[in-house]
């Protein structure tokens, strides 16, 4: 069976009157989800909120409490580039909890694999920085609870049209968590995702970062994935696989300028699963337009529920 893990709580995080990250992406790809006819083949599942100790694996303590006090209090928040209200952190914790439990279940095959319909984001918020709409970093949650219930080896393939910097940041000295990146070059956050950054200490060569020419064509971008998969097969033999699924690396996106569509995505999910014995789990992560998403999401749904 393929999970997909969804909260009301999600749509109740509103980051500001005509923001891009707004919870019309959400709708968009559950009423896809609603009208899909295969849905028998899925489970719908509503997580429990992550706990404090799930979220500081990841996060400082400090972090987790800073940004509990400026939720609470509510307004603007710089780094984020969002409103924040209780009902962001309660978004935030039902988002990280979603990615944990779904990550879990797919671990002990309970199911095939799993995606993850949540909001706000994730990859750009780092051990102590909420950044671009991110506020925990949801799969790098995910990828340490992971470790800690027994996965040796963890491969996280970030496809968002921008760089994760904040997983990166956080698996960067670790040869347990494998992180590649393909995003469009000199974009958001600037700096971040250059080819040389490929990990530190015991880490070195378990990141792998893939900038791809703005405007490039889709077979183009296609080629140089399977490349760089079949360089991270002969270095890393992972159990399970987390994405950090971007629709923004869609043709129409409204931030990115990349030209992938859903058959793309199903592609991209086959040779993952492939490398990772089955074992998926996908986390939404950005995508503006709304035509985009959803055709994204069709196929890269689609194509999990063909391999589960
Ligand atoms: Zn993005």
């Amino acid at each position: 069976m393929t999970g997909f893990i969804y909260h009301q709580a999600y749509l109740q995080h509103n980051p500001g009157w005509g923001h891009p990250e707004s919870p019309d992406r959400l709708k968009a790809i559950k009423q896809a989800y609603d009208n899909l006819n295969r849905r028998d083949k899925t489970i719908l599942h509503t997580p429990r909120p992550a706990t404090e100790d799930e979220i500081t694996a990841v996060h400082t303590g400090e972090y987790f409490r800073e940004m509990g006090a400026v939720c609470l209090t509510g307004g603007y928040h710089r780094g984020m580039e969002s409103e924040l209200d209780s009902a962001s952190w309660d978004a935030a914790l039902f988002a990280a909890g979603g990615g944990i439990e779904a990550s879990e279940k797919v671990l002990s095959g309970e199911w095939s694999n799993a995606f993850c319909a949540l909001r706000p984001p994730g990859h750009h918020a780092t051990p102590n920085l909420a950044m671009g709409f991110c506020l925990f970093n949801n799969i790098a949650a995910a990828a340490a609870q992971l470790l800690k219930k027994g996965a040796g080896k963890v491969l996280i393939v970030d496809w968002d049209v921008h760089h994760g910097n904040g997983t990166q940041e956080i698996f960067y000295s670790s040869d347990e968590v494998f992180y590649y990146s393909t995003h469009q070059r000199s974009l958001y956050p600037y700096g971040s995702g250059d080819e040389n950054q490929t990990g530190a200490g015991k880490g070195e060569g378990f990141t792998l970062n893939r900038p791809i020419e703005p405007g490039a064509p889709a077979d183009e971008y296609l080629r140089l994935f399977h490349q760089d998969l079949n360089t991270i097969e002969g270095r890393f033999q992972p159990e399970i696989a987390l994405i950090s699924c971007g629709f923004d690396v869609c043709k129409g996106d409204t931030l990115g300028r990349l030209n992938l569509s859903g058959v793309h995505l199903a592609e991209m999910t086959q040779a993952v699963s492939r490398l990772a014995g089955g074992k998926i789990v996908s986390f939404l992560e950005g995508g503006y337009n709304l035509n985009s998403i959803v055709d994204g999401f069709i196929g890269h749904f689609q194509a999990l529920i063909d391999l589960s």
